[in-house]
């Protein structure tokens, strides 16, 4: 009896956890991302709120008819009051020269066909291209014999999701999109400095296969305790952004080193490209400390970080290319 009490939780156990794991999922995609603000506080954008919803969305009353690209983004009666209340307040204070304040920890900007941030889901596109564009460039060129071609062909992958879940994200603020962005970005950052040791260090040699384990443990360990603290222990955007950046310093100075390295040996232009490539991107990123109202409604910092990271990226898969093939021609001189 009890054997096969056992047998059948035993059983149904995967089968539960993927019902409860669907269905936190349906509930997350269906919770929007907030927080409070100056804005949600004003006494005007809760009486704008507050009639807006009695004459639209309580019950008996006709409802303004929501277009359908709008219902497609999940738009719905409470949330196109509040994009339109947000609106009105926003249009006010600016005829009224007083500043702009934020809604939910976000910036008031121009929708686009139902798209929230326009300018940051256009720019996450275009890195999304220069990954898409740059991984194509690296399959057509490195041969499948070159042994970090893996890993760069990794690193394009994870790139390219982390570009898919932003634009996601920037399209539709939900609770879901949100926590798929960062863990992508998270992702991301990670397999850079990943990615980084095995080609500084050549990891990718098989005399240095012991060491390249270890370190992809470690890696996967980094990895699953960062989600692990974020999803089970506390939703820290602090956290979140320290971890990044720690990341990101590693492997910029690893690469830094590399280029100093590679440019005093060969004089070639081409090496200190990742060098600049992460002095761009220190750059485009130090725009996050500035958090101003969107330019025009449309532009803000978070945005042009975004503009500004397309370039680096594909001057990073010319290095990555140049890079194989220059290793590929030195292998084949030292065969002749
Ligand atoms: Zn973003």
């Amino acid at each position: 009896m009890i054997s096969a009490m056992t047998r059948n939780m035993r059983t149904r156990a995967p089968a539960s956890a993927f019902a409860v794991c669907a269905m936190m999922f349906v509930v997350m995609a269906m919770l929007p991302g907030v927080a409070a603000s100056v804005g949600d506080r004003l006494p005007e954008f809760r009486e704008c709120l507050e009639v807006c919803k009695a004459e639209n969305c309580a019950p008996g009353k006709p409802a303004t008819p929501i277009p359908l690209h709008l219902r497609l983004l999940l738009w719905d009666c409470a949330s196109e009051c509040d994009q339109t209340c947000q609106r009105i307040i926003t249009g006010h204070r600016l005829a009224a020269g007083v500043n702009v304040v934020q809604f939910h920890g976000k910036w008031p900007f121009f929708r686009l066909w139902g798209i929230q941030e326009p300018a940051s889901v256009i720019f996450s596109l275009g890195n999304l291209w220069a990954h898409v564009a740059g991984l194509r460039r690296l399959r057509r060129l490195v041969p499948p014999s070159y042994s970090l071609r893996p890993w760069y062909i990794g690193f394009g992958t994870v790139g390219m999701a982390s570009w898919i879940f932003s634009a996601l994200f920037h399209t539709r603020d939900f609770v879901l999109t949100e926590r798929l962005d960062y863990f992508a970005a998270g992702a991301s950052v990670l397999y850079g400095l990943y990615f980084t040791a095995i080609r500084v260090f050549r990891l990718d040699h098989p005399a240095r296969a012991s060491v390249r384990s270890v370190w992809t443990v470690i890696c996967i360990c980094l990895y699953a305790a960062h989600v692990g603290f974020l999803t089970l222990i506390r939703w820290d955007y602090g956290y979140n952004m320290a971890a990044n950046v720690v990341c990101g310093i590693i492997q910029n100075g690893l690469w830094s080193w590399f280029s100093y390295r590679e440019w005093t040996r060969t004089r070639r232009f081409w090496a200190v490209w990742p060098g600049i490539a992460v002095a761009w991107v220190m750059l485009a990123m130090s725009l996050e400390l500035f958090d101003f109202s969107p330019i025009g409604g449309i532009f803000d910092a978070h945005s042009l970080w975004h503009l500004g990271t397309i370039g680096p990226t594909i001057l990073w898969y010319n290095f990555l290319v140049r890079d194989a093939l220059n290793n590929i021609q030195a292998k084949e001189r030292l065969k002749d």
